[in-house]
């Protein structure tokens, strides 16, 4: 029975997870000596870039009524074609809601937030983030099915190109209960929990005039941009870049917070960040606690030296 694996797409275009996720699911597949069926509903991109990280077979669920997005009714549409004991979700903001959803349906077991391929099998065991990044924990399947969702960032994606088939699913799941009122587009350039480089910026900027300079160091750096939740609170930046424990919880590769004191609940949403710089005027600011690289100054000299530094090094 092939691993299956729900592979997210952004107005039919694939997210970075879901290329991660095809990455998991052929880790395990490869395990078992199994195929990977990837599953998505209404993609415009190729099946092609997910034979590229191993999908055998690529499920295309064409409907209509799935043009919004309603956790429920993409669940019953991944229900109807994910046969498999083993379901790979990403770990996306709309992957897990549907992930619980299906759980329920399927009475399976479901492990959030994977890090790792599975330590065991049978009974399925698996590394998984816990306690908001601060801790992992092992968690191990009581049920024979089992759905997981996979950390961002956290297994990286891998090429591991196959020769796949591609199917067409016409569906017309009903989704009369979600109408989509009002939709907020993320101002930056990139998917925030997407990104690979974070440049978040807190209080300590002032007010939202002296932007421009961490945008800067963003672009320089190929970066998103984030933000403490004050900061959005005040209306200084848009709540889609408000990160933490009450925003969006992200692991990017390297995250440079400017600042921004470190409070708990901030940290909640970032200290799974693989490398984490901390710039600040206080030496006794609690982030430096977290910090794998820190300098102590005033953002507004240091920012600007910072990018210039990094543009005469790249060109
Ligand atoms: C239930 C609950 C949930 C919460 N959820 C979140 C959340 O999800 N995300 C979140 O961020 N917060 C959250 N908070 C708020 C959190 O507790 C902190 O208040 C908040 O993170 C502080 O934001 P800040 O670091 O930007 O501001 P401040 O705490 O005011 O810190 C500003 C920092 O900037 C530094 N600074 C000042 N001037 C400069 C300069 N010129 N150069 C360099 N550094 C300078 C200061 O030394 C200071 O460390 C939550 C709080 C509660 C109670």
């Amino acid at each position: 029975m092939a691993i299956f694996v729900y592979a997210e797409n952004i107005n039919g275009v694939y997210k970075k997870a879901a290329f991660e996720a095809v990455s998991y699911a052929k880790s395990i597949a490869d395990k078992m000596g199994d195929t990977v069926t990837a599953v998505s509903v209404n993609p415009t991109d190729a099946s092609d870039a997910l034979y590229k990280y191993g999908a055998n077979n690529v499920i295309n669920i064409k409907d209509e009524g799935l043009k919004n997005f309603s956790a429920k009714a993409y669940a019953q549409a991944v229900n109807e074609v994910a046969t498999g004991n083993i379901i790979v979700f990403p770990h996306t903001t709309d992957a897990s809601s549907i992930a619980p959803m299906l759980a329920i349906m399927k009475d399976s077991s479901l492990i959030t937030n994977v890090l790792e391929t599975p330590e065991n099998l049978s009974p399925f065991q698996v590394k998984r983030r816990a306690f908001s990044g601060k801790g992992f924990m092992h968690a191990k399947a009581d049920a024979p099915a089992v759905i997981v969702t996979v950390s961002q960032n956290a297994f990286g994606v891998k090429e591991n190109p196959v020769s796949g088939s591609e199917e067409i699913k016409n569906l017309t799941i009903s989704n009369e209960d979600t109408k989509v009122i009002s939709h907020e587009q993320s101002s930056g350039k990139l998917d925030l929990k997407e990104a690979e480089v974070v440049v978040s910026a807190g209080r300590g900027m002032k007010g939202p005039e002296n932007w421009g300079m961490v945008e800067d160091l963003a672009n320089t750096l190929g970066a998103a941009t984030a933000c403490s939740k004050p900061v959005s609170d005040i209306g200084w930046r848009p709540h889609t870049e408000h990160v933490g424990q009450t925003g969006k919880a992200i692991s990017p590769n390297l995250y440079i917070a400017i600042g921004i004191s470190g409070a708990i609940q901030h940290l909640a949403g970032v200290n799974s960040s693989k490398t984490i710089v901390v710039i600040n005027n206080d030496p006794e600011a609690p982030f430096f606690k977290s910090a794998d690289y820190g300098v102590v100054g005033d953002a507004f000299e240091i920012i600007p030296a910072l990018t210039q530094k990094i543009k005469a090094l790249k060109g």
